[in-house]
C-alpha cells in the first residue's frame, strides 16, 4: 500500500515524489518514460540554476535526486484504475497492481498524429517524433520535418546539424514560432523551408522513401526523396484513463482548482497534462509540489489528525 502513487515520471512527477517523501509519505512513481517530454528538448535556457544545460543531463540530474530522495520508480503504464470500497486507487498495468490512498496524475502531453498515409507503417522505420530522441540515426541523411511551432523549428535546428538536408514543411504561410529561432533556422544553409504545403503520403518499402507534398494554393504535388520525417505538429493530453474520475477541457486536459485538486478526492493532476495555460518546465514542477503538499494534507484530515500542516 502506497501512500501516494504518481502516473508520470516528467519533471512534474518526479518533483511530486521528492516534495511526497519529504512529508514521509510511501511514494512511487510509475511512468512510461523517465523524463517525460523534456527528452524532445535539446538545451533547456530557462531552466533556473543552469544558464543552458542539454535536456538528456537534467532528466540523470531528476532522477537521481528523486531515487536519493527515497521515491520508488517504476518503467510501466498504468492501464486502468479503479476506487476500491476503502476509497483506495487501485492500479492496474499489464504487469502488476497497486493500491494507494492518493493519486497525482502527471502524464504530462503526447505528440499529436499528423493523420496521413503511411505514418503508423513508417513509425520507427523513419518516422520519429522526438528529433532528439532519433536524430543521431540520420548523420548525413536528408530529413523533412513537418509543422510550423516552436517544437517543429527546433527539431529542424537539431536536425541540420546531424543531417545532410532538412526541410522544414509547413502548412501555414508563415512559421509561427519565436523571432529568434525563425532567424536562427533561416539561416541555416541545409534546411528548406517549404510553406503552404500538407505532407499527404509517406511512402518507401521497409523504411522510409520519399513523401508528397502538396501546395494548398496551387495545388502541385512535389516529391521529395528522403530518409527521415519528424513530426512535430503539436501534443495531446491523452487522460481517457481517468475519464470517470476528472472534469476534462476541450482539449481532454484535466480541470483542477489552484490546489490541483479535480472531482475525486484523493486524485490531483499536475503539470501539461492540466488545464493551465502555459506549458512550461517550472510551472509543471511548481504545480507538483501543489499537488504533493496538498495530497499530504488531503491525507492528515482523513486520518482524523487535528494540527494540519500549513503548506505557506
Ligand atoms: P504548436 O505551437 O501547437 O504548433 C503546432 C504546429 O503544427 C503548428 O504550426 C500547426 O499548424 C501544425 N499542425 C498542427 N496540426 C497539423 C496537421 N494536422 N498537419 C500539419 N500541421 C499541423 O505545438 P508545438 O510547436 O509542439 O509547441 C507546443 C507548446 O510548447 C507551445 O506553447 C510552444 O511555444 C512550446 N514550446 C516551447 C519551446 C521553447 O520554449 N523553446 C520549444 C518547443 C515548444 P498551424 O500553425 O497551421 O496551426
Amino acid at each position: 500500500m502506497y501512500d501516494l502513487i504518481i502516473i508520470g515520471s516528467g519533471p512534474a512527477g518526479m518533483t511530486a515524489g521528492i516534495y511526497a517523501v519529504r512529508r514521509e509519505m510511501k511514494t512511487l512513481i510509475i511512468g512510461k518514460e523517465v523524463g517525460g517530454q523534456l527528452v524532445w528538448a535539446s538545451e533547456i535556457e530557462n531552466y533556473p540554476g543552469f544558464e543552458k544545460i542539454g535536456s538528456f543531463e537534467l532528466i540523470n540530474k531528476f532522477k537521481q535526486q528523486t531515487l536519493k530522495s527515497g521515491v520508488e520508480m517504476k518503467d510501466d503504464e498504468v492501464k486502468i484504475i479503479e476506487k476500491n470500497e476503502a476509497g483506495n486507487f487501485i492500479l492496474h498495468t499489464n504487469r502488476e497492481t497497486f493500491e494507494a490512498k492518493t493519486v497525482i496524475i502527471a502524464m504530462g502531453l503526447s505528440p499529436r498524429r499528423l493523420a496521413v498515409k503511411g505514418e503508423l507503417e513508417f513509425n520507427g522505420k523513419g518516422v520519429s517524433y522526438c528529433a532528439n530522441c532519433d536524430g543521431p540515426f540520420f548523420k548525413n541523411k536528408r530529413v523533412a520535418v513537418i509543422g510550423g511551432g516552436n517544437s517543429a523549428l527546433d527539431a529542424a535546428e537539431v536536425l541540420s546539424k546531424i543531417a545532410s538536408q532538412v526541410y522544414l514543411i509547413h502548412r501555414g504561410s508563415s512559421l509561427r514560432a519565436f523571432d529568434s529561432l525563425v532567424a536562427e533556422v533561416r539561416s541555416r544553409e541545409n534546411i528548406e523551408v517549404i510553406l503552404d504545403s500538407e505532407v499527404h503520403n509517406i511512402e518507401g518499402n521497409d523504411k522510409v522513401e520519399k513523401i508528397i507534398v502538396s501546395n494548398i494554393n496551387t495545388k502541385l504535388d512535389r516529391e521529395i526523396v528522403l530518409d527521415g520525417v519528424f513530426i512535430e505538429v503539436g501534443r495531446l493530453a491523452s487522460t481517457d484513463l481517468v475519464a470517470d474520475f476528472v472534469e476534462r477541457n476541450e482539449k481532454n486536459q484535466i480541470i483542477v482548482n489552484t490546489k490541483t485538486e479535480t472531482k475525486t478526492p484523493g486524485l490531483f493532476a499536475a503539470g501539461d497534462v492540466t488545464d493551465c495555460e502555459f506549458k512550461q518546465i517550472t510551472i509543471a514542477m511548481g504545480q507538483a509540489t501543489v499537488a504533493a503538499l496538498t495530497a499530504y494534507q488531503y491525507l492528515q484530515l482523513k486520518s482524523g489528525e487535528k494540527n494540519i500542516a500549513k503548506n505557506c
